[in-house]
């Protein structure tokens, strides 16, 4: 199988578009304190974090660590909900 320059350019533009969106964990998670700070001061999220949200939409790992990040942020804060 091979693959035509087109193929190859429109495969590419794809995939950096996709970066565009999306985060990898690692990126992810240097984000997510910034994130779950600014979500427990009832900011509206600011534009680059947007794709944090996203991503914890489907991924478990990050969304775990940003849950925990957040009760502990939260306890910090004072504990409202405790
Ligand atoms: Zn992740």
């Amino acid at each position: 199988m091979s693959l035509s320059e087109t193929e190859i350019a429109q495969l590419l533009k794809l995939l950096r578009r996709t970066e565009d969106r999306e985060l990898n964990c690692e990126q992810c998670l240097a984000l997510v304190a910034e994130f779950a700070e600014s979500h427990l001061a009832g900011k509206s999220i600011p534009a680059g974090l947007q794709a944090i949200e996203q991503h914890l939409a489907v991924c478990g790992e990050c969304l775990e660590e940003y849950e925990a990040l957040r009760l502990t942020l939260d306890g910090l804060r004072g504990g409202r909900d405790a």
